[in-house]
């Protein structure tokens, strides 16, 4: 089963304990940097950009539970 992704309005849930706040996310993305070195090789990335970006699994911090978010609407969202 997918994560559900959160939108402007909803926020992620776990559905066995309720937590809303925190969670450890497995994540895979692509990205470009923008390296940029100083003469003495010191390197810095000034600028990121994400190509592409999966989410694979949410675990809760809470109970352990893995995959088992739900989305609910946010706080003052909606109505
Ligand atoms: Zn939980």
């Amino acid at each position: 089963m997918t994560v559900p992704l959160p939108t402007d309005t909803t926020r992620w849930r776990c559905a066995l304990c309720g937590n809303l706040t925190r969670f450890d996310v497995t994540r895979t993305s692509k990205v470009v940097e923008y390296v940029h070195l100083d003469l003495a090789g010191e390197s810095n990335i000034e600028e990121r950009e994400v190509v592409s970006e999966n989410i694979e699994s949410v675990r809760c911090r809470w109970c352990n539970a893995v995959d088992q978010v739900e989305l609910v609407d946010r706080p003052g969202a909606g109505s």
